[in-house]
């Protein structure tokens, strides 16, 4: 569903990725870890098309999409949910995820309404208070509930369980796992290492902007250099 090719990105001198490549196919979970200042986020960035791109290419669904704007890409079905969950705080949990369904006729939004409180059903309880008032776990839920309300064929995740309780975390992870066995294909970044290549079909390790290491998330695990350098072992 998405192939990138050696994907070139830069902030001024400082060379971000420098030519990665990795794919990922339909109703796969791919998972990309790393260490801080990898480019993870960068090349995120360069797939939901804020980013500039230096050189190589971005494919999805058959389609060349490298230099095709972002609300584009959200038509041709990518959502990303940001690092930092980044909902608009003063506005109530349903007008959140209603934006996220800009791109879409308003006829469906309904339906789409349903199907997110349906998979969060606490967002349904507190569909009327503000953002503002969830706690950090229930604003990461509300991230992934804006981004599904696009109907996305492929979600970017963005360090879901970045700031969270260590029990929250497991239930964000749950949430995640709930979404690839409804068949949804899922490009993640995340720093919690261990928990990304349990779930993980495949992972890619980033170091300084380029792949060193991929493979299946569990060869991954109990790959000794990876243990070394991202689990602690
Ligand atoms: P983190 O987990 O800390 O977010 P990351 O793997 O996502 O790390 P990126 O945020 O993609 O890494 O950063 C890759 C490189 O680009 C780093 O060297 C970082 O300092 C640099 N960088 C990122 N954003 C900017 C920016 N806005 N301006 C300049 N340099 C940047």
């Amino acid at each position: 569903m998405l192939t990138v090719s050696n994907l070139v990105s830069r902030y001024g001198r400082i060379e971000a990725l420098r030519g990665v490549s990795l794919t990922v196919g339909a109703g796969e979970l791919v998972a990309l870890v790393g260490a801080n200042g990898a480019g993870k986020t960068t090349l995120l960035r360069c797939v939901s098309g804020v980013q500039s791109i230096a050189a190589g290419t971005i494919r999805f669904a058959g389609e060349d999409i490298t230099r095709m704007a972002p609300p584009e890409r959200v038509r041709a079905g990518i959502a990303q949910a940001p690092e930092g969950r980044q909902v608009f705080a003063p506005m109530s949990v349903e007008d959140n995820l209603t934006l996220g369904a800009y791109s879409r006729p308003g006829r469906e939004m309904a339906g789409s309404l349903s199907e997110v409180y349906d998979l969060f059903p606490m967002l349904r309880e507190r569909r009327r208070q503000k953002a503002a008032a969830l706690s950090g776990g229930q604003q990461q839920m509300l991230a992934l509930g804006r981004a599904l309300m696009s109907r996305p064929k492929l979600m970017l995740l963005d360090e879901p369980s970045l700031g969270l309780a260590p029990l929250v975390v497991e239930e964000i992870f749950r949430v995640v796992r709930r979404l690839k066995d409804a068949g949804m294909t899922v490009l993640m970044v995340e720093q919690n290492a261990r928990a990304a290549l349990a779930l993980a079909d495949r992972a890619y390790v980033l170091e300084t902007g380029a792949v060193t290491i991929e493979g299946p998330g569990r060869a991954l695990l109990n790959n000794e250099d990876v243990q070394r350098a991202y689990l602690g072992m």
